[in-house]
């Protein structure tokens, strides 16, 4: 999502996953500390559906159904991350997608401290300014373009 000019600060997605619901003060604290405004916070246990589009770039990986399988697991915090260069710094502050490289080379990263393995491993963030638009827009912006799906409320399927 492109800078807010007024503000000087980005836009992204930022999710709590299922395996780390239990720990999401001590994340959110985490989050805060590291100089993010949340601007929008929603509780969410995601449907089949639901988390097929959302993860749609990686329909047909081998690891696709275990994800998906994953994260209707549980509830899920969906947070909407504000601060400058926010789609980098937050991916930053989560760690490398793998939670034994998080370990080894971030050992303070929300991955490291709190992921289990490569597919439990605690949080998301976008990776670009389109996927942050398309991502914040799935939970947050329901009249936007992306916004396809309106978690707990409709399915994919019913929503478009
Ligand atoms: P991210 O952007 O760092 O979250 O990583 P990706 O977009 O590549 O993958 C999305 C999610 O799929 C990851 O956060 C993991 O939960 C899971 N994942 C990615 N790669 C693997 C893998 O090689 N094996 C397994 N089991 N899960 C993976
Ligand atoms: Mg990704």
């Amino acid at each position: 999502m492109a800078a807010d000019p007024k503000q000087g600060k980005e836009q992204t997605l930022g999710l709590i996953k299922p395996n780390a619901y239990s720990k999401r003060a001590d994340i959110i604290g985490l989050i805060k500390k590291d100089g993010f405004t949340i601007a929008e916070q929603k509780e969410v246990t995601l449907t089949r559906n639901q988390v097929e589009n959302f993860y749609a770039e990686h329909r047909g990986k081998k690891f696709y159904d275990e994800l998906c399988t994953f994260m209707t697991s549980g509830p899920t915090i969906a947070l909407l991350l504000e601060k400058a260069d926010a789609i980098k710094e937050w991916r930053r502050v989560m760690g490398p997608t793998s939670v034994e490289t998080a370990k080894k080379e971030a050992p303070n990263s929300i991955r490291a401290l709190y992921g289990e393995n490569v597919t439990k491993n605690a949080a998301h963030g976008s990776d670009s300014p389109e996927s942050a638009k398309r991502e914040v827009g799935f939970f947050f912006h329901v009249e936007d373009t992306y916004a396809m799906i309106k978690p707990n409320a409709v399915s994919h399927k019913d929503a478009i």
